[in-house]
């Protein structure tokens, strides 16, 4: 297995190449390290390979590795569907939230957060019926809505391609997610600023980056996905 200082290196190259490409500048991608499928030692080397953000898509990993890297100085990201029962156990050990796709879920965060919360609104561009995320229909109304809830700032919006895309239909995705974002951030709602795009994983993050990514989340190239 390659170390995460070798993955690390490798992937920072290839966004810098893909925002030469495509006129960014590479200090707009931030890599979310996703260590859900690695062991604490594992994501530790990941913090001090240099990597500051840590995404972890379950309660259970999160609150794992949460407590083994309480002296690190780290970012944490909740990037798996949340459950409702969920919320008041991740809230106080996350930064960002990058699932919200639910109103039921919006009432929830609000009744539990002691404060704002960064979350990245969840949508379906692909239409996959197992991908959760709101339709793109329902960007507007639904962000619009959340204005309701004083303790949820919506940062940007996230989304997930399906595994076995071709380049096209992934370019086509991240685009159309891209359109929703500036046509949000258009709004300049004050609960929505919207700025930020997560999008891309391990097999698809430098299109994602072409695209306007601002979050990357990388799992298997970087950290590995075997203990
Ligand atoms: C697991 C996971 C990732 C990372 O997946 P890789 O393909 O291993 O990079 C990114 N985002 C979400 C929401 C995930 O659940």
């Amino acid at each position: 297995m390659a170390s995460i200082k070798e993955n690390l290196q490798k992937i920072r190259q290839n966004i810098e190449q893909a925002c030469m490409r495509a006129g960014r500048r590479p200090d707009e991608v931030r890599i979310v390290a996703v260590t859900k499928y690695v062991n604490e030692a594992r994501a530790r080397e990941a913090v001090e390979a240099g990597l500051t953000h840590i995404g972890e898509n379950r309660l259970e990993g999160l609150t794992e590795k949460r407590r083994a890297l309480a002296d690190l100085d780290v970012t944490w990201h909740f990037i798996g569907t949340l459950q409702s029962r969920k919320v008041k156990d991740v809230l106080p050990q996350v930064d960002y939230i990058h699932s919200l796709d639910r109103l039921s879920l919006a009432k929830e965060i609000q009744k539990r957060a002691e404060r704002a919360v960064k979350c990245f609104v969840q949508v379906n561009v692909s239409g996959e019926a197992t991908k959760h995320g709101i339709r793109e229909d329902d960007v507007l109304p639904f962000i619009d809505r959340l204005r309701e809830f004083p303790n949820i700032t919506v940062v940007g919006l996230m989304t997930m391609a399906p595994a076995n895309a071709e380049e096209d239909e992934l370019r086509r995705i991240f685009r159309r997610l891209k359109n929703w974002q500036r046509a949000v951030e258009e709004k300049h709602w004050e609960h929505a600023p919207c700025r930020e795009l997560s999008m891309g994983m391990s097999g698809d993050y430098i299109i994602a980056v072409e695209e306007g990514a601002t979050f990357v989340r990388i799992g298997s190239a970087l950290v590995g996905n075997d203990g």
